[in-house]
C-alpha cells in the first residue's frame, strides 16, 4: 500500500543519511588533517559526537533493567530456561568459530615476520598442559564479571590486577543503586583516561534484573503493577532512542571526522602492521560476511541479507562509536522496528549478548596474540593455541562493550602463553580503527543471535501468548 511505501521510503531515508555521514565524515575528517589541530581544537569539533556517544549512554542503563526485568517476567521458567541455553549455545559455537578463524587466517596470511633483533625475547617458553590451560580459564571466568584494569597510554603499558576473589561474588550484586554507579562510569568513561581504574560490573546487573524479571513472571495478578511499570518504562526509553536516532547522522559524521583527524599519521604504520590490518580485516569479513549470515540462513532458512539490511543503522553506528554497549539502543530500535523480532527475545538475549557474545574481539585477541608470536619468532606448540583460543574466548567474555576493551583483555591471553604484554604498543597504532570493526561484528552477531533464538524458540512463544491471552506485551 501507498503507507507501506511510504514507510519504506523513511527508513531507508534514514539509512541512506547514516551512509552519507559517514562518507561526509570520513572526507571532512581528511580534509581538515593537513591543517593539524591542537588538541583543544579536536575536542570542539568532535563535539557533536562526543554528545551522540553520551546520549546513547544514558539510556544504556535504564534500558538494560528494564528490558531484562520486562523479558523475563513475559516468559514462564520454562520457556526462559530454553531460550537462555540456546542463547548460550549460540554465543559459545559463534565466538569458538571466529577464534578458529582469526588463527587460521593469521597462520595462513603470517603477517609479522619475526626480525633478528627482537628473535626470542627472554620470556621463557612456557610448557602448557590441558590442566593449566583449564585452570587459567576457570580462573579468568570468575575474574572476568569485574576486574579491575588500567591502562597508560602515555607509558605505553597495561597493567591488569585481577580480583577472582572479589569478582566470584561480583555476578551476585549486594547493593543495586552501587552496581548501577559503576555502570554508569564505565559508559562515562568511554575513552580510556590515562591511569584511571575502572571497575566494570555489568554482569552483576544483568544478573539481578534477571531475577527480579524471574520473579515478576511468576507473581501472576500480583506482578502486574510491576510488569506494567518496567514495561513503560521500557516503552519511554524506546521512545527517547526513536528521537536520538535522528540526532544519531550528525554524531557519528563528527565522531568519525574527529577520529580521522587526531590519529596518528599513517607515515608509521609499517609493512607488518599493515599486512595485520589487512589480516584482520579478512578474519573479520570472512565471520561476518560469510560465516553469520550463512548460520542464519542455515538455521532458519530465511534470507539473511534482508535482516542485515534491517540493521545497517545499528552496524553503522557501532562502526561510528567503537562500543558495542551505546550502539545497545539502536540494536534494540532496528531488530524490533525494521526486522520484526518479537520483543520477548530482544529484550532478553540482547543486553546479555552485548555483555558477554563478542565475536570480532574473540576473532581479533586470538589473531593479535599469534601476531605478536610471530613478530618475536616465539614457536608456539599446539597446546600454546589452545591455550591461545580459550583464553581469547574467556578475554572476548570479559571485555566491556566500550573502546578498546578487548585491547585491555587481551593481557590474559598474551600472559596465558608467556608472550610479552608490552608487544600490545606495537598494534595499538591501529586499534582505533580495528576496534571499530570488531564492533561492528560484535553486534552483528548479537543481531543475528536473537534471530536464530526466536526462530528456534517460536513455539515456546506461541505456547505462552495462547496462555496469557497475550496481554502482557503488544506486539
Ligand atoms: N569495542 C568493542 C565493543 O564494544 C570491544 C573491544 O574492544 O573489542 O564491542
Amino acid at each position: 500500500t501507498k503507507e507501506d511505501v511510504k514507510s519504506y521510503l523513511f527508513r531507508n531515508a534514514f539509512v541512506l543519511l547514516t551512509v552519507t555521514a559517514v562518507i561526509v565524515g570520513t572526507i571532512l575528517g581528511f580534509t581538515l588533517r593537513p591543517y593539524r589541530m591542537s588538541y583543544r581544537e579536536v575536542k570542539y569539533f568532535s563535539f557533536p559526537g562526543e554528545l551522540l556517544m553520551r546520549m546513547l549512554q544514558m539510556l544504556v542503563l535504564p534500558l538494560i533493567i528494564s528490558s531484562l526485568v520486562t523479558g523475563m517476567a513475559a516468559l514462564d521458567s520454562k520457556a526462559s530456561g530454553k531460550m537462555g541455553m540456546r542463547a548460550v549455545v549460540y554465543y559459545m559455537t559463534t565466538t569458538i568459530i571466529a577464534v578458529v578463524i582469526g588463527i587460521i587466517i593469521v597462520i595462513i596470511i603470517h603477517p609479522g615476520k619475526g626480525t633478528k633483533e627482537n628473535m626470542h625475547r627472554e620470556g621463557k617458553i612456557v610448557r602448557v598442559t590441558a590442566a593449566d590451560a583449564f585452570l587459567d580459564l576457570i580462573r579468568y571466568v570468575l575474574a572476568s564479571p569485574s576486574f579491575g584494569f588500567k591502562t597508560n597510554y602515555e607509558k605505553r603499558s597495561f597493567k591488569v590486577p585481577i580480583q577472582a576473589n572479589e569478582t566470584l561474588v561480583g555476578a551476585v550484586i549486594n547493593n543495586v543503586s552501587e552496581a548501577m554507579e559503576t555502570l554508569t562510569r564505565i559508559t562515562e568513561e568511554l575513552v580510556p583516561v590515562p591511569g584511571s581504574v575502572n571497575g566494570v560490573n555489568a554482569l552483576g546487573l544483568v544478573v539481578f534484573s534477571m531475577c527480579f524479571g524471574f520473579v515478576i513472571g511468576n507473581m501472576k495478578e500480583q506482578g502486574q503493577a510491576l510488569r506494567e511499570f518496567f514495561d513503560s518504562l521500557n516503552e519511554a526509553i524506546m521512545r527517547l532512542v526513536a528521537v536520538i536516532m535522528w540526532y544519531a547522522p550528525v554524531g557519528i559524521l563528527f565522531l568519525i571526522a574527529g577520529k580521522i583527524v587526531e590519529m596518528e599519521d599513517m607515515g608509521v604504520i609499517g609493512g607488518q602492521l599493515a599486512m595485520y590490518t589487512v589480516t584482520v580485516i579478512v578474519g573479520l569479513f570472512i565471520h561476518a560476511v560469510i560465516v553469520l549470515p550463512l548460520l542464519y540462513f542455515l538455521v532458519t532458512r530465511k534470507n539473511p541479507w534482508v535482516f542485515i539490511g534491517g540493521l545497517l543503522q545499528a552496524l553503522i553506528t557501532a562502526l561510528g562509536t567503537s562500543s558495542s554497549s551505546a550502539t545497545l539502543p539502536i540494536t534494540f530500535k532496528c531488530l524490533e522496528e525494521n526486522n520484526g523480532v518479537d520483543k520477548r527475545v530482544t529484550r532478553f538475549v540482547l543486553p546479555v549478548g552485548a555483555t558477554i557474545n563478542m565475536d570480532g574481539t574473540a576473532l581479533y585477541e586470538a589473531l593479535a596474540a599469534i601476531f605478536i608470536a610471530q613478530v618475536n619468532n616465539f614457536e608456539l606448540n599446539f597446546g600454546q593455541i589452545i591455550t591461545i583460543s580459550i583464553t581469547a574466548t574467556a578475554a572476548s567474555i570479559g571485555a566491556a562493550g566500550i573502546p578498546q576493551a578487548g585491547l585491555v583483555t587481551m593481557v590474559i591471553v598474551l600472559t596465558s602463553v608467556g608472550l610479552p604484554t608490552d608487544d600490545i604498543t606495537l598494534i595499538i597504532a591501529v586499534d582505533w580503527f580495528l576496534d571499530r570493526l570488531r564492533t561492528t561484528t560484535n553486534v552483528l552477531g548479537d543481531s543475528l543471535g536473537a534471530g536464530i533464538v526466536e526462530h528456534l524458540s517460536r513455539h515456546e512463544l506461541k505456547n505462552r501468548d495462547v496462555e496469557m491471552g497475550n496481554s502482557v506485551i503488544e506486539e
